[in-house]
């Protein structure tokens, strides 16, 4: 589905943001890349979109040429792009705003009814007749998803999708892409929190200081990832079974299969999340063991 072939990037006086870069991105799978402030992610990311040109190397995306322009747009309508902040038009409804990017993409009138009323259904966005300038940062986020989704694209590109939402709208949204790839969509998404790499992707990509260090699945990366404990408190009046922490209870677990168990519990249930953490090795200490 994506194909990169000795990509760099220079910008100006920066220097090179991107180095001889080459990976591939399989049709129907989740590939997550991780990396520091500043690796290069974005920068990835925008070439596959077409949105910014490399230095030199090749961009190829469902067998076209990114390069061409005519090969980029046929490209641009399959696929769908979350920026890392994407503004949204603060004087428009929800409703108002999903229609609008509808019609952009020439979805046709009573096809784009179904397609909105199914996404907000589906993303929990009830209120959509307010102004897109009220909404909380999560139901923002939800909303610029929904827009990305709105031409049914068989390619997506999301630019850490649950950077600043509180940890149960993350695991929403993070569910909620798990699902679209049961739907036979293919996703590349940049993430910090490597409970959701692990969680949804099938693969994943390690960039440092613009060269890829890594590509490969979580299972054959857990040597070097290194062990992760994920702790989740929560409050709660049930009595359960759980360690109890200054009133609270605490769950820990390595097993990211029970975290998100838990996560589904504490949403479903209505009980108070009051912090979710991942004790991990540091990134360094990765690229230390990666690179050695
Ligand atoms: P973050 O996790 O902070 O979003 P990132 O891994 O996405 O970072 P990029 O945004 O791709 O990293 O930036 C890679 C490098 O390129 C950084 O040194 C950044 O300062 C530089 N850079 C990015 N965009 C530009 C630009 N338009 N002009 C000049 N330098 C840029």
């Amino acid at each position: 589905m994506i194909n990169l072939t000795n990509v760099s990037k220079m910008y100006g006086t920066v220097g090179h943001a991107v180095h001889n870069l080459n990976l591939e991105v399989k049709e129907g799978e989740i590939m997550g890349i991780i990396g520091h402030n500043g690796a290069g992610k974005s920068t990835v990311l925008k070439m596959i979109c077409g949105l910014i040109a490399p230095t030199s190397g090749q961009v190829e995306v469902m067998g076209r040429d990114m390069s061409k322009s005519k090969d980029a747009i046929y490209v641009q309508q399959r696929m769908g792009f979350l920026p890392e902040e994407s503004s949204l038009y603060s004087h428009m409804t929800v409703l108002e705003y999903l229609n609008f990017f509808a019609e952009l993409y020439k979805v046709p009138k009573k096809q784009a009814q179904q397609r909105i009323d199914s996404l907000l259904a589906s993303l929990q966005l009830v209120e959509s007749y307010r102004l897109t300038g009220e909404l909380s940062k999560g139901m923002k986020r939800k909303v610029s998803i929904a827009r990305v989704l709105l031409h049914d694209p068989q390619l997506l590109i999301l630019d850490e999708p649950n950077s600043g939402l509180d940890p149960l709208t993350s695991f929403f949204i993070i569910n909620y892409l798990k699902g679209l790839r049961q739907q036979g969509k293919t996703i590349l998404l940049s993430a910090h929190n490597l409970f959701h790499i692990e969680y949804i992707c099938d693969r994943v990509s390690i960039i440092k200081d613009g060269r890829l260090l890594v590509c490969d699945t979580m299972a054959a990366l857990q040597d070097s990832l290194g062990r992760r404990e994920y702790e989740v408190i929560f409050k709660s009046d049930e009595l359960l079974p759980y360690d109890r922490k200054e009133g609270n209870y605490r769950y820990q677990t390595d097993d990211v299969a029970d975290i998100a168990n838990i996560l589904s519990q504490i949403s479903e249930k209505k009980w108070e999340l009051v912090n979710l953490s991942v004790h991990q090795s540091a990134l360094e200490e990765i690229y230390v063991k990666l690179v050695s």
